[in-house]
């Protein structure tokens, strides 16, 4: 698996406001540092690239796995990740 650079992660981390992006828990809040989550998994053929990147806390990350959709909690319609949802 190539890497993601340390600009393109910082960059992706500064766009999110130092936020994970899946349930906005701020980065400062949790005392731990954001992870690049990669929106489709590298399993199924998923990029590096900034588009396929978003900043995830430890949390979100290790929930959403290798899963591309997951059930919005209020109307339960299936949605795909990231941003348009929100599971905690
Ligand atoms: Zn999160």
């Amino acid at each position: 698996m190539s890497s993601i650079s340390k600009s393109l992660r910082q960059q992706i981390i500064n766009d999110a406001e130092y936020r994970c992006e899946y349930c906005s828990t701020s980065s400062r809040l949790i005392g731990m540092p954001l992870v690049m989550d990669r929106i489709l998994p590298t399993s199924l053929g998923g990029s590096n690239e900034q588009e396929n990147l978003c900043a995830s806390c430890y949390r979100c990350n290790e929930f959403k796995g290798a899963k591309t959709t997951a059930n919005d909690p209020v109307t339960k319609d299936e949605r795909k990740y990231p941003k348009e949802i929100r599971f905690r």
